[in-house]
């Protein structure tokens, strides 16, 4: 009787008052369902860290329990990367950064400093050189790298993740001798691997331990969240990416959302026994696709084309599957229920995968197959990706990067489908914008501006690179985040603050939608919020 009087006193009481945030006085933007730019000035949300409402200017503040004045700052969704490599980015951070290397001379000097930094390295890891931007463009070799350290082995990515250089004590760690004949899919020359012959020594090096995987996701997490991403796409993640992952969310150490692409199919069965996870850790992780490779890069001719390599007409690069294992591999996914993404460059390649798309479209049906980077594609597949409903993913600031290398590559007759944004665009394909991190910066905003520009932050070239290619900006923040979120299943949470869709919001120093192209690239991140709760600020 009595528990039965508390029961009754319990239901009197008026239900609890909902602890509702509002940010209020900001200047809001995001692009609306239509696409379109829309403004707002408020936006209150739930303790379940889920937006409630976004007001108009003028428009009446409902009651909350807490208010934040957002000063006046400009205000937007979190951004979302639709293509980036997570831990990659985190390890990268903490190994050797070749990146922005201006000489051979440079990258020694690099490798001496942080060799003698970091005695307790058992191999000394790094990534990032870019020989494109040395004044004698030639590829370090192994005798370059001896000459700066000797006593422990050295590997050293480019800047594209497909060609690494090795000292002698790694190759011989690594059992290579001049008898080692590169595996199809690469090649050796003078101490450089390339695509597959990268594997005969990375497979080689001592794999990072637990805590170093916890470090580089920490390291990841923190990179991401410091320029306004708050998701990412994680294109090719390993079973043990995957572990990491689970424990960061176990642990409650999770700041970011992570949309994962098992890297292949060996791993795609090694995760989760083959089958895409339901979102976890509070739609902090899913695993929703695989990631296959149809070819490699430009910068290092592994790009698979149609016609020979302008600058090196004995080559038209290589495809990393025939057309029959691509479908074979993409039916054995779609089948498991899995989101195909196919990384192609070359036009060749682009078109193998938009007939394997094709052939096998009955088992991909609702997929949203995607192609990642559609970086040189025949002007006469373009308008194949709105027709197949393939989700083009294409990082801006490989664009702006790579322009003269691309030119000097494919020559000027075949530019006409390279890095062809509004194209795809305008034939009504889905385009999805990312950064391909760590082989450009995670950070989004030069990848907004070179997008509605065709120019890099520093404003070359003028006018814009093929400028018929730039999109407007409503489009170039769609990329970046709804279009970034439908390409992974996450329109329904992500990619806008819609009501019911989770406070992903960042804070920014300047109202993108007024300032010129090198302003947008410039963009300082304030303040970044996920799930209604502030993860990060600018000290
Ligand atoms: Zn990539």
């Amino acid at each position: 009787m009595k528990r039965f009087a508390l029961l009754l006193s319990a239901l009197a009481l008026p239900a609890p008052a909902l602890a509702d945030t509002l940010i209020d006085n900001a200047n809001g933007i995001q692009v609306d369902a239509q696409g379109k730019l829309m403004r707002f000035t408020g936006v209150v949300f739930g303790d379940d860290g889920k937006v409630v409402k976004l007001l108009a200017k003028g428009e009446a503040r409902p009651a909350t329990d807490v208010r934040v004045d957002a000063g006046g700052k400009s205000l937007l969704p979190g951004l979302i990367d639709a293509h980036g490599h997570v831990m990659a980015l985190g390890f990268g951070a903490l190994q050797l950064d070749l990146s922005g290397t201006t000489s051979l001379a440079d990258l020694q000097q690099r490798l001496r400093t942080y060799t003698a930094a970091n005695p307790e390295a058992r191999w000394i890891i790094g990534r990032g050189w870019n020989q494109e931007l040395w004044p004698d463009k030639k590829f370090p070799t192994t005798a370059d790298l001896d000459a700066a350290v000797g006593d422990r082995p050295v590997w050293l990515g480019r800047v594209d993740g497909h060609a690494a250089v090795g000292n002698s004590a790694a190759l011989k760690a690594a059992g290579i001798t001049s008898a080692t004949k590169a595996p199809e899919g690469g090649r050796i020359e003078n101490g450089l691997f390339v695509d597959a012959a990268m594997d005969l020594v990375e497979s080689r090096i001592p794999a990072p331990t637990t805590a170093g995987y916890d470090a580089a996701l920490a390291k990841a997490q923190e990179l991401m969240v410091a320029n306004g991403l708050t998701a990412a796409a994680d294109m090719g993640t390993s079973p043990q990416d995957w572990a990491a992952m689970n424990r960061a969310g176990q642990a409650g150490r999770f700041n970011v959302r992570i949309l994962g692409y098992a890297g292949g199919i060996p791993a795609m069965h090694a995760i989760n026994r083959g089958k895409p996870t339901d979102w976890l850790h509070g739609d902090h992780l899913r695993l929703s696709g695989v990631k296959l490779y149809a070819d490699g890069a430009l910068g290092s001719r592994g790009a698979w084309l149609k016609r020979p390599y302008s600058d090196k007409p004995d080559t038209r690069g290589l495809p990393l599957l025939t057309p029959a294992q691509l479908e074979s591999q993409i039916l054995e996914a779609a089948r498991a229920g899995y989101q195909l993404a196919v990384h192609a460059i070359g036009d060749a390649a682009n078109r193998m995968v938009l007939d394997a798309y094709l052939d096998t479209s009955a088992g991909i049906k609702d997929r949203r197959p995607r192609i990642e980077h559609a970086q040189v594609v025949d002007p006469n597949d373009l308008g194949r990706f709105a027709r197949g409903k393939v989700i083009a993913s294409m990082q801006p600031t490989h664009q702006t990067s790579d322009r003269l290398m691309a030119e000097a590559r494919l020559g000027p007759d075949r530019l006409q489908g390279a890095y062809a944004w509004n194209t795809i665009a305008a034939s009504g394909a889905h385009l999805a914008f990312g950064s391909d991190f760590p082989v450009e910066s995670p950070n989004p905003f030069p990848g907004l501006a070179a997008a509605v520009s065709r120019q890099n932050p520093a404003g070359q070239p003028p006018g814009g690179w093929r400028p018929k290619e730039k999109v407007t900006l409503d489009q170039a923040l769609a990329g970046f985040t709804r279009e970034a979120a439908y390409a992974g299943f996450a329109e329904d949470r992500l990619g806008s603050l819609d009501p019911g869709h989770w406070a992903d919001f960042i804070l920014v120093d300047r109202d993108i939608s007024a300032a010129s192209p090198t302003e947008i690239a410039a963009t300082q991140v304030l303040e970044t919020w996920v799930g209604g709760k502030k993860v990060w600020e600018k000290k």
